[in-house]
């Protein structure tokens, strides 16, 4: 038997990402129906009902940065990270990811990536990708950037193209301009946001060639999502300015001094800082960098294997904004929501009212995950992963 159509979540406080008090939530099915003090179930249909009093309810949280089929291998073939799985996801409190690849655009391809998002929806999670990989020319599925946002539905845009980084294919600004240009009209043709993804390396260059890509705003500073931008303190400082300038930076959860990053600033500080120098709270946004490959380090530092990077690094860095960082909890929660979803044109996405996908979030006051709902159907209940992938 399949699951009742309805369902009713009662007396949650709720972050829409606005702070809009303790409220139930009736969905039909996918989305939501109507939110109010006190809702009853719909008379003569069967409807499933959730207590869910002191539990902060949310946005399903939006990751736009996951290697879904794996990344790394740059300690050879044998440290290729595998496929992710449902409970990965949902797990973390991420109901909504947008995957890419990275380093490797030889091995791994957009198709493979774009079937592994189709069965990530079919499992009850809402997926997206990006076309290409760290080089540019960039691989693709139709041959260009721009057919592929246009005729592909779960294409919104194009990356994670390496800049700064021993790793990308060194391109030229012009080479860089053309694909955001590309990815750019793709998206205007589809109603789709046509960004790049731009992964931010190491590199002494920092973000110099993305101001002098945008400075005449033909191709708009918005064009872009740069992230991993609190990896070192000179690009944390770049990233700054170009938040102040109206561009989006992209704080990744994954990279913090606690996860082996040396140099990195933690994100949720990072957050903090950005606020006081004058960024607005629109501005910031927050991935995961989740499924990649992460060195691992022993008590002295020194590399002794490779892991894979976690999503839950999202929920441990909002809880740090909101219990270390003093972060108003209804803005923290925009970081990985509202703000996502605005810049990524996901009209559905990233706010709880009504008509809305019905994709939820809870946490406890300590900012422990309690429960998740991922387009109407309960995956994570009473902290524990309910709803399984195929191969799990
Ligand atoms: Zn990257």
């Amino acid at each position: 038997m399949s699951d009742p159509f309805f369902t009713l979540l009662r007396g949650a406080e709720v972050l829409a990402p606005k702070n809009i008090g303790r409220q139930d939530i009736l969905l039909a099915g996918e989305r939501i129906a109507a939110i109010g003090e006190h809702l009853s179930a719909p008379a003569g249909y069967a409807c499933e009902i959730a207590d869910l009093e002191g539990c902060i309810l949310m946005p399903g949280f939006i990751d736009s940065h996951v290697h879904l089929i794996g990344g790394g291998g740059e300690g050879g073939y044998a440290t290729r990270t595998p496929e992710i799985v449902l409970s990965k996801v949902t797990g973390s409190g991420v109901t909504t990811v947008v995957g890419c690849l990275g380093t490797d655009g030889t091995t791994r391809h957009v198709a493979s990536l774009l079937a592994k998002a189709r069965g990530l929806e079919a499992e009850g999670i809402s997926t997206y990708i990006y076309t290409g990989a760290y080089q540019v020319p960039t691989p693709t599925i139709t041959g260009s950037v721009r057919d592929d946002i246009i005729l592909i539905d779960k294409i919104i845009g194009s990356g994670e193209i390496a800049m700064a980084d021993h790793r990308s294919a060194q391109p030229s600004c012009a080479e860089y301009r053309k694909l955001a240009a590309e990815a750019r009209v793709g998206g205007m043709l589809s109603s789709k946001a046509g960004v790049v993804d731009m992964h931010m390396g190491d590199g002494s260059d920092g973000m110099r060639m993305l101001f002098e890509i945008t400075a005449n705003g033909e191709i708009p500073k918005t064009q872009f999502i740069p992230t991993h931008l609190n990896r070192n303190e000179k690009l944390f400082e770049e990233a700054i300015l170009w938040a102040k300038e109206g561009g989006i930076m992209d704080i990744t959860s994954g990279v913090s001094p606690a996860s082996g990053s040396a140099k990195a600033v933690k994100p949720s500080a990072a957050a903090r800082r950005a606020l006081a120098a004058g960024v607005e709270i629109t501005q910031i946004t927050m991935s995961s960098d989740g499924n990649g490959s992460m060195p691992v380090f022993d008590a002295q530092g020194n590399t002794i294997g490779v892991g894979v990077a976690s999503q839950a690094s999202m929920l441990e860095e909002i809880r740090d904004m909101v219990k270390k960082e003093g972060i108003a909890p209804d803005q923290a929660v925009r970081i990985v929501t509202s703000n996502v979803a605005r810049v990524l044109k996901l009209p559905r996405k990233g706010q709880v009212a009504a008509g809305m996908d019905a994709d939820f979030t809870l946490v406890d006051e300590d900012f422990r995950l309690r429960h998740v709902w991922a387009r109407g159907q309960h995956m994570v209940a009473d902290g524990q992963v309910i709803v399984r992938g195929t191969f799990e």
